[in-house]
């Protein structure tokens, strides 16, 4: 999983950093996404991005490679 932010539409609630502080963090009063990102909250990221009142967040769910046999 990754997520993204597109800081052109945030209009920095922070309301993502309150559903999900493992992932966001606010920086110059807008969303972005954490260094340190931990996405194993994977429930919490999916309501921060579908709750985000300017649909700024996009989620990515990576899914394993198929096993080549
Ligand atoms: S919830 Fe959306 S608008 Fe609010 S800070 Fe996060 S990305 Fe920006």
């Amino acid at each position: 999983m990754e997520a993204q932010v597109n800081k052109e539409t945030c209009i920095g609630c922070g309301r993502c950093v309150t559903t999900s502080p493992e992932v966001f963090r606010m920086f110059k009063r807008k969303s972005a996404i954490r260094t340190d990102a931990d996405y194993s909250m994977t429930n919490y990221v999916e309501m921060a991005a579908k709750n985000c009142p300017s649909k700024s967040i996009s989620v990515n769910v990576v899914t394993p490679a198929a096993d080549p046999d």
